[in-house]
């Protein structure tokens, strides 16, 4: 398309990421796109430098101009720097949706062949157990905080359902541990089901299922599923079970929406054996790089690659080594990658005979609300966007503390810790319970679960149900210290009239 070319920046990545990446831009521009392409840095090299973040600021930089990113995957080296530098990017940069398609290839034999897998995970990028949030409570006993947000679950739900609306997908599955999880995983579930009836009319069914469900259809049947959307932790494991359906990591491109910014990447690491040999399967970043097109209004070169790469499965003239051995071919001569990146280019312009090809489809354009990045075709059609979160709603909201909850690090048994712990409740307050992971264990309940240094002492207000100030908890908070090691404190809220706090088993 004349015009404008498209800024991208690219970041070869460790290992075998320039290959994949030399691979990607080849194809790309033998389809004509015009892209000026700012390479950066990222990764080993530069956590070896002493920059522990792993992205230098020229990078940012970049991004920050550019806001689109293909990258090839980044190692941390052991001992250098704490966080994954890829962490890093998708926190910089906010990318709240990692969307992972997984669908069935031509030529690519799996034991589910035939079935027409065609499904999308859309997984929570920020939240969940990945907010990195972990603290040692005593020496024995680690904990990681769980934080979903009404805000983060809406803007990857919302994300989840534009994405259905734009391909024509007719269902989205929310997975979740609701059942257990009833606050953290219940407030995404929560949240779906308060948005799923706004797609209603586009026609797009919307289902919730237990994530462990999910897991257990995914091996079953798999091809029942459209769109799945999930929390952080559910998504990075059911999205690399869904891409072991279709193939496994070579065949498994993946992107990270974000508001304007979005970076595409393989699923794959660095395969450090494999680097400079020119032998690792391109297709993971070559299908990353067809998403990257379709974010950029390229969809008539996204078609035409996606077209080329299809036609170069099906015929399964020039294989990989990984995928000759997948397919019982010969691994002996198996095509180099940048073989294989030669035959795709020579097939572009052709048609795919076995398989739909997603040309059909209209574009995927961005998030949510996104802006349609300068150069980009066909506009988008206009996303349902009415959020419900934001400090005017969650302040609007009636709340009471009633209550606190005390974790001390303690060996003492239940018998003696329960009466020193209500001596020292004071006139406001009282103990209503303690519990040892979860479970109660005083008053006693007749179970004695084992004992790991760590208890939870519950204390609410006397008058059942009253507020409780801080001034009582502070004081409270004195007293217990003077006879017990406290580790942290948490409030007991009551929002709208609802517990915002679970009961211990067997309470
Ligand atoms: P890996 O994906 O590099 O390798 C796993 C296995 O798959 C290896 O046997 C490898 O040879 C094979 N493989 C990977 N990509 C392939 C391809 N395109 N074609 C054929 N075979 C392929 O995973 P790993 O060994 O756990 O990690 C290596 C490094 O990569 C680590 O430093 C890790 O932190 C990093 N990593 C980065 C990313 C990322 O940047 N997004 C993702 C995963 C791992």
């Amino acid at each position: 398309m004349p015009g404008q070319p498209h800024r991208v920046t690219l970041i070869p990545g460790d290992g075998v990421g320039p290959e994949v990446v030399r691979a990607a831009r080849r194809i790309i521009e033998a389809a004509g796109v015009a892209i000026a392409w700012e390479e950066a840095e990222a990764g080993a090299a530069v956590f070896r430098r002493g920059d522990t973040s792993g992205v230098p600021r020229e990078t940012r930089e970049s991004i920050e101009r550019t806001r689109t990113v293909l990258k090839g995957p980044l190692e941390t080296p052991v001992g250098f720097g704490e966080k994954s530098a890829n962490v890093t990017l998708r926190k910089l940069f906010e990318t709240y949706a990692n969307v992972r398609p997984a669908r069935e290839l031509p030529g690519v034999p799996t034991r589910y062949a035939g079935e027409g897998i065609d499904l999308v995970i859309v997984r929570e990028n920020i939240e969940d157990l990945y907010a990195g949030i972990e603290h040692m409570q005593t020496p024995d006993v680690a904990q990681c905080l769980k934080v979903i947000s009404r805000k983060g679950s809406e803007k990857v739900i919302r994300y989840a359902f534009e994405l259905a609306r734009r391909e024509g997908r007719g269902r989205v599955t929310c997975a979740t541990k609701a059942n257990i999880m009833k606050l953290t995983e219940g407030l995404f579930k929560r949240v779906f089901e308060a948005i799923a009836p706004e797609y209603a009319a586009d026609g797009i069914a919307a289902d919730h299922l237990i994530i462990d469900n999910v897991a257990h259809q995914l091996a079953k049947n798999p091809a029942q599923f459209d769109v799945v959307v999930t929390t952080n932790l559910n998504g990075d494991i059911i999205s690399d079970l869904a891409s072991g359906l279709v193939g496994g990591l070579g065949f498994a491109p993946s992107g990270n929406y974000g508001d304007g910014v979005a970076i595409f990447e393989a699923v794959h690491g660095s395969a450090p054996k494999y680097a400079g040999k020119d032998v690792i399967n391109p297709t993971a970043l070559i299908l990353s790089s067809i998403m990257m097109l379709r974010h950029l209004g390229e969809t008539t070169a996204a078609d035409r690659i996606e077209d080329a790469i299809l036609v170069t499965l099906e015929e399964g003239k020039v294989m990989t080594a990984d995928l000759a051995r997948q397919a019982g071919g010969d691994v002996e001569h198996a095509a180099s990658t940048s073989g294989f990146t030669d035959e795709v280019i020579a097939n572009l312009g052709r048609q795919p005979g076995t398989v739909r090809s997603r040309s059909a489809r209209p574009a995927e354009v961005g998030a949510a609300g996104a802006p349609v990045p300068a150069g980009a075709g066909a506009p988008p059609p206009v996303p349902h966007v009415r959020w419900t979160y934001g400090p005017d709603a969650a302040s609007a909201v009636e709340r009471r503390t009633i209550g606190v909850d005390l974790f001390l690090e303690s060996w003492e048994a239940p018998e003696t810790a329960g009466p020193a712990l209500e001596a020292l409740a004071g006139e406001a307050l009282r103990l209503e319970m303690i519990s040892t992971r979860g479970t109660m264990v005083y008053p006693p309940t007749g179970i004695s679960p084992d004992a790991v240094g760590l208890l939870r002492a519950r204390f609410v207000a006397r008058a059942a149900g009253a507020e409780v100030a801080d001034a009582e908890v502070l004081a409270l908070l004195g007293r217990v210290a003077e006879r017990f090691r406290w580790t942290h404190l948490e409030k007991l809220h009551v929002f709208a009239g609802e517990p915002g706090f679970t009961k211990a088993q067997g309470q």
